[in-house]
């Protein structure tokens, strides 16, 4: 059978519904084709079942130094079954959540394994999809625009395959039945940070391993440096600089025993169990791109600033392209590549000002640059941060003035009991612009929508700063690192 849309897209995950689901709102007939479950790596193996995790190790955690607040709380027992089952709860309320939005938007889903194909008696444009359908029947769907959302996946080392017992990927590690006793982590990346702190909570000995001088590298070095000194402090075992040497590893029935070079000196490291958490590649292979002038490098589909493949009607966007991979991004993405394709102009700028000319009267939700996206990462403490740190900031040329403020000298951290940490300002010494603004400590995940606001206005520091925030509540230390740009913090 053959279907005809405006817009196919290959994916459904978080940006290939976004996209989807503009190009509806936009006037468009669109089909998602997705071969597993709809929500894709965000909703069934990424940042929703492990912040849902997280939350119950957060919990536990917290609950263990309840005398703190006066509460007794004897006999406090980590029921991991019941953690899991509200992980998974939590999941399937968001999953019937978004098969509504999909139905209501009049979206086609269909279920099956996507492939490109080339020019063809279905159109003599390459970017016809042929859908191989769970019965075994096929269909072919032919559409004006294809949108490439197919994501990535976790890459593995070779020496430890995934096997769900004693080596595990992310994706393993969210369907534990039971919690190791020890485990090393390969990799200090947002992934290895996040399940380091999540396991450590729930009791497991961790060890991180990260080759890199740092954890989160890409983090502002002060930021890495306290997150490196409060895992050490909570007994998390970090060795930085450090490889591992997976040709000699031994994984038996009783654990894992793994080789690592640390600081030019060899250690042997045992534990329970192995978490590869070393990046992720694209989804490409076996799609079919090789029928197409599509060009993938490295796993990795390219892409202009409009999302668009160097086949301009076939667009790739979220993890597939290469970008930075963060399922907001993804969702951007999205709705970027959707308004392009529906004529939607100015969509791809990097400032308020390409927002205010995108058009349809209101400034498009597609205003895009890498310095205005956020980054988060989950745990204790969180870390949170939008535009460059201060290393990329004065390796772009501009000379920088930093504020900083502790939460040890915030009233509302103080309550909470989450006094580590501190948020840091990088502004621009000529022209008084944000150029940064890096947090660790209690809630930085929720508090960085601030930073990210000022930073898409082009805010100056002092604006900010001069910006009342209400009291107590944890935004007023990012007020107060912003007035101590210019030495003028009152609490500090
Ligand atoms: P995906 O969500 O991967 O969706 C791609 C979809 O395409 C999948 O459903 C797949 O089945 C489908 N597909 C692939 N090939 C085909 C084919 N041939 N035919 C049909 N369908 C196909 N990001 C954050 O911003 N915040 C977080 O807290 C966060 N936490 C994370 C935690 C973990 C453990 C992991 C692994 C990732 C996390 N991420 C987080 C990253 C985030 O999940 C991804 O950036 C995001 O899911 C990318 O979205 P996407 O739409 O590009 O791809």
């Amino acid at each position: 059978m053959t279907r005809t849309y405006d817009v196919v897209i290959l994916g459904g995950g978080i940006g290939g519904y976004s996209a989807a689901i503009r190009a509806a709102q936009l006037g468009k007939t669109v089909a998602i084709v997705e071969k597993d479950k709809l929500g894709g790596t965000c909703l069934h193996r990424g940042c929703i079942p492990s912040k849902a995790l997280l939350r119950s190790a957060e919990l536990y955690g917290t609950m263990k130094r309840s005398e703190e607040f006066g509460i007794a709380a004897e006999s406090v027992t980590l029921r991991f079954d019941k953690v899991q089952e509200r992980k998974q709860a939590v999941v399937e309320q968001l999953y019937k959540g978004l098969q509504f939005l999909i139905k209501k938007n009049k979206i086609d889903l269909i279920i099956g394994n996507g492939r490109v194909i080339g020019p063809s008696i279905f159109s003599p444009r390459s970017g016809a999809v042929a859908v191989e359908l769970a019965d075994g029947e096929a269909e072919t769907l032919v559409s004006t625009n294809l949108i490439v959302a197919t994501g990535s996946s976790p890459r593995m080392l070779s020496g430890l395959q995934p096997d769900g017992k004693r080596i595990f990927t992310s994706e393993e590690a969210l369907e534990l039945v039971e919690l190791p006793q020890s485990i090393i982590i390969i990799g200090g990346g947002v992934i290895g940070v996040e399940w380091a702190s999540m396991l450590s909570d729930f009791g497991v000995k961790v060890t991180i391993v990260e080759a890199g001088q740092h954890l989160v590298s890409s983090e502002d070095e002060e930021v890495s440096r306290e997150l490196e000194r409060l895992f050490k402090k909570r007994g998390i075992k970090v060795l930085t600089s450090s490889s591992v040497h997976t040709d000699r590893a031994e994984v038996s029935e009783h654990g894992v025993s793994l080789p690592v070079r640390v600081k030019e000196k060899d250690d042997l490291l045992e534990a329970d169990a192995v978490l590869v958490s070393i990046g992720r590649q694209g989804n490409t292979g076996n799609m079919g791109f090789e029928n197409t002038d599509v060009r993938v490098e490295n796993g990795f589909i390219k892409v202009n600033h409009q999302m668009q493949t160097t086949e301009s009607h076939i667009y790739a966007i979220g993890d597939v392209n290469g970008g930075m991979q963060l399922a907001h991004v993804a969702a951007h993405e999205g709705v970027l590549a959707a308004e392009h394709i529906a004529g939607v102009s100015g969509a791809a700028g990097s400032g308020a000002t390409a927002g205010a000319a995108a058009g349809l009267g209101k400034p498009s939700s597609a205003v895009y640059g890498a310095h205005l996206v956020p980054r988060c990462i989950y745990g204790r403490p969180e870390i949170a941060s939008v535009g460059w740190t201060e290393k990329q900031a004065r390796d772009k040329g501009f000379e920088v003035k930093i504020g900083k403020f502790s939460f040890k000298a915030l009233g509302k951290a103080v309550v909470l009991g989450e006094t580590d940490g501190f948020v840091k300002v990088v502004a621009d010494a000529k022209t008084d612009d944000l150029l940064g603004v890096h947090i660790i400590g209690p809630h930085a995940t929720d508090s960085i929508g601030e930073a990210a606001v000022a930073q898409l206005l082009d805010a100056a520091h002092w604006e900010v700063g001069r910006t009342i925030h209400a009291h107590p509540t944890l935004s007023e230390a990012i007020g107060e690192a912003m007035l101590a740009v210019d030495g003028r913090s009152l609490s500090m």
